[in-house]
């Protein structure tokens, strides 16, 4: 029996074992083909929901979804690929194992850089994971009970990009929902001149007119010199008494890439062809965030589940037929949006790669939620054939649009 292992169960890897698992089915070749499935959890994270406060509805049990269509799944570090051998080494409960494939598609996603600034291993938050996002949450909650202490009622946010934006705009509702509201202050950091310096010019408004109308502070072309448990000090000198900073500045590829004899770009994502193969090591594809593609004959794929989850449905759909010898589909998406969750003041959607300005406010919040809430997920009845249905190697419409005529 060949074997096609999928490391990482995020947006592309999910996906990437559920197309596998419906192009071995359509093929006939339920015996011939193992497809398992590696990621350190148990779970699905729908990652981009971990800024959110109620993270009820953000883990999915991988059971749930795997085996009803017969992939199997184990919990296990991934430490490093021999390309050449084909193998995996593997963390796990029972201690280090090798796992041997014939195909691997390799979907270890991305991860938050933490820089080597003192305090930041030890003081500061994040919403990168499932598990960090929980962390969070019961810190402010334990917050809400504690005290009233300087600091209490201040939240850092450093980085002004996506990640950072959202989480310091949900933040109100966070600290009011925690029990927090007198002297709440939310200052968001950034080395940068303005916000979202890479969102671009015809959105930027937007978000500055939000986060001010939420009185988010800001502290622009600032770096963090150091975090302590009382607070937080720039580099120009301030100290800021806090006791919540959020790091949500800069993301790299997984670090197995590193280990790959192939061309990378500059955040260490795996060049990819559009079937989602990668240059130069044979037997290896590789889908979202921790591989590149050029998807319209242009512009490469942005770190994100919109393209995370089509470039798993191919890598999927793909693998299969390289190993049964059949043509492979190329992945091309013409379209590109972005839609920022602003908290209580709604959101912005933009169209393009200009991103110019679509929708703002609540009818933007309405796509937001439909993403958020129903677009990304997968289908959660255990049917096999929704299941396949959801990861056809097609390419989804755009997000619908609310109140435009
Ligand atoms: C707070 C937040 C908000 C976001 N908002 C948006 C948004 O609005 N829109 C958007 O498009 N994108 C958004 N993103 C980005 C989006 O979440 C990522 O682009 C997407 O998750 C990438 O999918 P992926 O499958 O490549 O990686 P991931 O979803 O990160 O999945 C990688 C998987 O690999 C596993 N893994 C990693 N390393 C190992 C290892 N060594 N061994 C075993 N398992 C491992 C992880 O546990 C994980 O399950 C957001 C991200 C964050 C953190």
């Amino acid at each position: 029996m060949a074997r096609i292992v999928v490391l990482g169960a995020g947006f592309a890897g999910l996906w990437a074992a559920i197309g596998a698992a419906r192009k071995r089915d359509e093929i006939g070749a339920n015996n011939d083909i193992e497809i398992r499935v590696i990621d350190r959890n148990s779970y699905h994270n729908i990652r981009v929901r971990n800024y959110e406060a109620d993270l009820s509805e953000v883990a999915l049990p991988l059971a749930q979804l795997l085996d009803p269509i017969g992939v199997t799944h184990g919990i296990g570090e991934a430490e490093a690929i021999d390309p050449v051998r084909r193998q995996i080494s593997l963390v796990t409960g029972n201690g280090d194992e090798v796992l041997s494939y014939d195909r691997l598609v390799l979907a270890l996603g991305s991860e938050l850089m933490r820089p080597d600034i003192p305090g930041v291993a030890e003081h500061a938050f994040d919403v990168d994971t499932y598990a960090a996002a929980l962390r969070l949450e019961d810190h402010l909650i334990s917050l809400g009970r504690s005290a009233p202490s300087p600091g209490r009622s201040t939240v850092v946010v450093v980085g002004a990009g996506f990640t950072g934006i959202e989480v310091a705009a949900e933040m109100p509702d966070r600290l009011a929902r925690a029990g927090i509201t007198g002297n709440r202050r939310i200052i968001l950091v950034d080395p940068n001149p303005t916000v979202g310096a890479t969102i671009g010019a015809h959105a930027r408004p937007v978000i500055e007119t939000a986060l001010s109308s939420l009185d988010v502070e800001t502290r622009l072309g600032a770096r963090v010199a150091s975090i302590e448990a009382a607070g937080v000090r720039l580099n120009s000198g301030e100290f800021i008494p806090t006791q919540t900073v959020i790091w949500c500045a800069g993301m790299r590829a997984s670090r197995l890439a590193m280990g790959l004899a192939s061309g990378r770009d500059r955040f260490g994502r795996l060049l990819v062809d559009p079937f989602m193969r990668v240059a130069d090591v044979s037997g290896v594809f590789a889908a979202g965030d921790v591989a590149s593609s050029v998807v319209d004959g242009l512009h490469p794929t942005v770190m994100s589940c919109q393209f995370a989850r089509p470039m798993g449905r191919f890598a999927g759909h793909n693998v299969v037929a390289d190993l049964a010898g059949l043509p492979m589909l190329p992945l091309r998406i013409d379209w590109y949006v972005t839609v920022l969750d602003l908290g209580s003041w709604g959101a912005l959607y933009t169209e393009g790669w200009d991103r110019e300005v679509r929708t703002t406010g609540k009818p933007a919040k309405a796509t937001k939620e439909t993403i958020n809430r129903k677009r990304i997920y997968p289908p959660l009845t255990g049917s096999k054939d929704e299941l396949f249905a959801a990861a056809a190697p097609t390419v989804q419409a755009p997000p619908p649009t609310y109140g435009v005529r």
